[in-house]
């Protein structure tokens, strides 16, 4: 007889039901989220400690590596999952008509939930005005020590800039499916095969496609299994992560690292705001109102996930988790797969409010007034920018440059912002991945199901 490899590996928050649904007997180890917390806390202390006794080089060399490979492994095992799940989920629908609508209003909802994010972004730093707290000394300091930092992104952004206005519909087709697989920044190249497939899987008849259909479904669950293999080893992934983090920033001097903070607190202060309103106050009401749930509940379920966006920076290395924490939300799989690597490379409200709150500091650092006109044009390009904005850290301080340049400021302007920029990523990456698993919920509820089943409203 063959042990059942599942059992050996309780799904992450311990409740006993992995995605693969099948149920595994109750696990006697605190919930994920809390492992998850400690690591964060654990690394904290650790990597201050390592800057403040002068040995954070020692650190980088030899635990930074153990965060890397943690990031690596969620990389790895992302776009497999995306092209297996999406097929099995595809080839589960009755009927064609459903997948055009779910794709007409998960792009709806990831629109207006982005032009929200870049109104209350400018609503809040015109409000705070947190440029006129950088004085003119400070703001040249920071100019000529980050100089160079600043000018990477130019690059890549005028590339973006230069493909013209249909360049993402072109891109979405891939011309060889193994290129679009060996690279995970075409995401969205998968999504497009998985679901063309899917839909020829589902058009012929079910006694011709058996196999493949049973192939996909037994691969979902093979790497839904690694996923849960990956995620024993989190909490000392986002200990690394944090620590290294800390030992990379503040070097062996904290103090200056400490300054430089406290010189863009009102800064980054308005962005956390920003952040703050859109998670408890927008996601929250279009969760209560149209999605049938819990607000409350859902940000519980999705806090592994939020945690994990937190520590690395990224979108695309939190997707098999946020995959995992849409199922207990009750989102059915067609739904969940199609929804959530979508959102993970275009959807990024998180990333737009900052770009929005970016811009305009940068403007009154500088002393330009920016008219209605100017913040017309923010909503518009950063909208844009955070849809070109790839899931990785760093990629909205890049896709900055559009915004900047699309109301007249100078791209060195972002010199002002780089040194609280990876702390800002790792807030606004939560909201990113929270944004997509809200609109799971929505969609899932606006296409049928009564509720998001396992959190109706309590
Ligand atoms: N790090 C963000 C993400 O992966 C993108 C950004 O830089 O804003 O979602």
């Amino acid at each position: 007889m063959t042990k059942d490899p599942v059992n050996q590996y309780p799904s992450q928050d311990g409740d006993g039901l992995s995605q693969s649904g099948q149920t595994q007997p109750k696990a006697k180890r605190w919930p994920m989220h809390l492992r998850i917390l400690i690591g964060i806390g654990l690394g904290l202390a650790f990597g201050l400690s390592s800057s403040a006794g002068g040995w954070s080089s020692w650190v980088l060399d030899w635990v930074k590596p153990v965060g890397t490979v943690f990031v690596n492994l969620l990389k790895l095992v992302a776009i497999p999952l995306v092209l297996v799940s999406l097929v099995d989920g595809v080839t589960g629908l009755k009927d064609l008509r459903k997948l055009s609508s779910m794709g007409g209003r998960t792009l709806l909802i990831f629109l207006m939930t982005t032009v929200c994010a870049v109104s209350i972004g400018l609503v809040i730093v015109n409000l705070l005005r947190p440029g006129d707290y950088l004085s003119e000394t400070k703001r040249d300091e920071l100019r000529a020590r980050f100089a160079s930092a600043s000018a990477g992104g130019l690059d890549k952004a005028e590339v973006f800039k230069e493909e013209g206005p249909l360049a993402a519909v072109i891109n979405m087709v891939p011309e060889n499916i193994f290129h679009a697989l060996s690279h995970n920044s075409s995401m969205l190249q998968v999504v497009f095969f998985a679901l063309f497939m899917g839909v020829a899987i589902m058009t012929l008849p079910a006694s011709q496609t058996n196999l493949v259909r049973d192939l996909f479904g037994q691969l979902n669950r093979v790497i839904l299994l690694m996923v849960d293999m990956i995620m024993v080893i989190a909490p000392a992934g986002v200990f690394a992560l944090i620590s290294s983090l800390i030992a990379d920033f503040a070097g062996d001097n904290p103090w200056e690292a400490v300054e430089l903070l406290g010189a863009l607190s009102v800064y980054a202060l308005t962005v956390v705001a920003g952040l703050i309103v859109m998670m408890l106050l927008v996601y929250a009401t279009l969760l209560r109102l149209f999605g049938n749930c819990n607000p409350l509940e859902f940000f519980g379920i999705m806090s592994p996930a939020q945690l994990l966006a937190f520590s690395t920076s990224s979108s695309n290395a939190t997707l098999p988790v946020n995959l995992e924490c849409a199922e207990k939300l009750g989102v059915r799989e067609e739904v969940r797969t199609f929804v959530l690597p979508l959102g993970a490379t275009v959807n990024m409200d998180g990333t737009s409010l900052y770009q929005a709150v970016a811009t305009v500091f940068i403007a009154q650092a500088f002393g330009h007034d920016l008219g209605w006109a100017d913040q017309l044009t923010i909503v518009l390009t950063a909208t844009l920018a955070s849809i070109g904005s790839a899931g990785v850290p760093g990629a909205g301080m890049v896709m900055l440059v559009i915004v900047l340049q699309s109301v007249g400021l100078e791209t060195a302007g972002i010199a002002l912002i780089v040194a609280v920029d990876r702390i800002l990523d790792m807030m606004r990456t939560v909201v990113n991945v929270t944004g997509d698993a809200m609109t799971a919920v929505l969609v899932n509820r606006w296409m049928g199901a009564k509720s998001t089943d396992k959190i109706s409203e309590a």
